[in-house]
């Protein structure tokens, strides 16, 4: 009798987890599920290239079905489960709803942005954690530029100008950089708004900028971006956005009402809201709590991973493991690993991996980065960075894309297309409408029209 495996979530953890599985399990010996709400895994160290329009979107996610032989690949949406059963249930991207039964079950749904009860945070800002944030940040960042360059008054104009990043862990670091940057090279398509220059602020509530990295380096990113004239306010915190203006209290209790039209809420990451109802047992910081093999307490067949699990971190007695994807891929390794064990083949093994290096790209090409006993900076770093996402990427036809956008990156300028619609077509209902409401009149026999419409589901 074949084995269920089912694996919910396939990013980092949940695509490593079934190559894995797919790599030690005799052929037949089991049937390997993964559930994921799209058909790609996200490879997010790359996100900030991706909005800083040197890496092509596309380049920068890996399509599962492309790197898994004989999982089966099930698109939906996990929204419950009930492990007494052994049952996940899954809303399928047709819409229909169904239940999926397991032997045994990796949760693998990783996390969501963290926010906090701001007053206006939640409709006026825009996170970084996906694809489609990274892409409108790029295209809010034109955007206000064109409207800038339209306006007379240098103070409305100014508004738009200036873009506030809300959390200077890597993520927000590495993104306001690479868009800084982004923003520098095209700012001269646009007289005015060189003229006037831009404002470009990072709001962070702890003493220093990237808490993951040794204070030195930490300080040495900081110093970079300062000659870059990026202020940094560390030790501050924001306490109310609108669609004009956000204010700032600074460490002496002081507000400052900064007028901007972008705010980007880069603060941290918090289990996926789903990993709450799947009656799994919930431990600090809302993850899921497991067993040094990353075994479920209270169960047999349920294991979790990455950004979702509490996994004990072997370099740090005490603590989790940190919400990386070096530590997610290498979790998805060994828990395949385990499960394999559980059905007959090879040892159960303790999670050991400690961190090998953290690398903060910067843009302009430098970075910081520590390796096991060496911290690089400037050019060095930023070499380093991308040799290893080029190692890290999977499959070699993605390799070469990556290296050809950076070639491409390297030889010309950035293109200052403003892409918002892309995905996004008008229905041929409001296309008519707009062809009534300006004189002009559409026919069933626009055959043309009809084709060149992209069709709507
Ligand atoms: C901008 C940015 C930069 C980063 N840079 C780095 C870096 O340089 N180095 C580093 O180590 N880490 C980095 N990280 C962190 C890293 O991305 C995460 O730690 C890692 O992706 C976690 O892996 P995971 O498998 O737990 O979750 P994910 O990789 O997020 O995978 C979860 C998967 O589950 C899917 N999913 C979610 N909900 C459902 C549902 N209900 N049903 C079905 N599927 C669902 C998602 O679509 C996704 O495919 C970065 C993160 C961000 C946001």
């Amino acid at each position: 009798m074949a084995w269920d495996v089912v694996i919910a979530g396939g990013g980092f953890g949940g695509l490593y987890a079934a190559r894995t599985l797919e790599g030690i399990l005799p052929h037949h010996s089991a049937r390997i599920t993964l559930v994921n709400d799209v058909n790609f895994m996200l490879y997010t160290p790359l996100l900030p290239g991706a909005a800083a329009g040197t890496l092509e979107p596309r380049h920068v996610v890996v399509p599962l079905r492309e790197e898994l032989e004989y999982t089966d690949l099930r698109l939906g949406r996990v929204t419950g489960a009930e492990p007494e059963k052994n049952s996940i249930q899954v809303e399928l991207i047709e819409g229909r709803t169904t239940d999926i039964r397991y032997d045994q079950l990796i949760v693998a749904l990783g996390s969501v942005s963290r926010t906090l009860p701001i007053p206006g945070l939640a409709e006026h800002a825009i996170g970084f954690k996906t694809l489609s944030e990274a892409i409108a940040l790029r295209n809010r960042v034109l955007l206000t530029f064109e409207i800038a360059e339209a306006l007379d008054d240098p103070a409305a104009r100014q508004a738009y100008l200036t873009y506030v990043f809300v959390g200077a862990g890597y993520a927000g670091l590495e993104g306001l950089a690479e868009l800084q940057d982004f923003a520098a090279d095209v700012i001269d398509l646009y007289p005015r708004c060189r003229t006037q220059g831009m404002r470009w602020i990072l709001v962070e509530k702890g003493d220093h900028v990237m808490p993951e990295i040794k204070q030195d380096l930490a300080e040495h990113a900081a110093r970079e971006l300062r000659g870059r004239g990026i202020e940094i306010r560390t030790g501050s915190t924001i306490d109310r956005v609108t669609d004009r203006d956000v204010e700032i209290t600074m460490p002496d209790g002081t507000t400052e009402l900064v007028a901007c039209r972008t705010v980007a809420w880069t603060a941290g990451v918090k289990p996926h809201p789903v990993v709450a109802n799947l009656g799994l047992p919930i431990g600090r910081g809302g993850r899921i709590e497991v067993d040094e093999f990353m075994q479920v307490k209270g169960f047999d067949d349920v294991w979790a991973i990455g950004d979702a699990a509490g996994v004990p971190d072997p370099a740090r007695k005490g603590e989790l493991c940190p919400p990386t994807c070096q530590h997610s891929l290498r979790q998805g390794r060994a828990v395949a690993r385990n499960v394999a064990a559980t059905m007959g083949t090879g040892r159960k093994k303790k999670f050991t991996y400690k961190t090998l290096g953290v690398f903060v790209d910067m843009g302009r090409r430098k970075a910081v980065a520590q390796t096991l006993f060496l911290r690089w900076r400037g050019f060095p770093a930023w070499w380093l960075a991308r040799t290893y996402h080029l190692w890290m990427m999977p499959g070699v036809k993605r390799k070469w894309r990556l290296v050809a956008d950076w070639t491409v990156d390297l030889l010309f300028n950035r293109d200052a297309s403003e892409l918002g619609q892309l995905g996004h077509p008008p229905t041929l209902e409001t296309m008519q409408l707009e062809a009534q409401s300006s004189g002009g009149t559409t026919t069933d026999g626009d055959a043309a029209g009809l084709e060149q419409a992209a069709p709507t589901l």
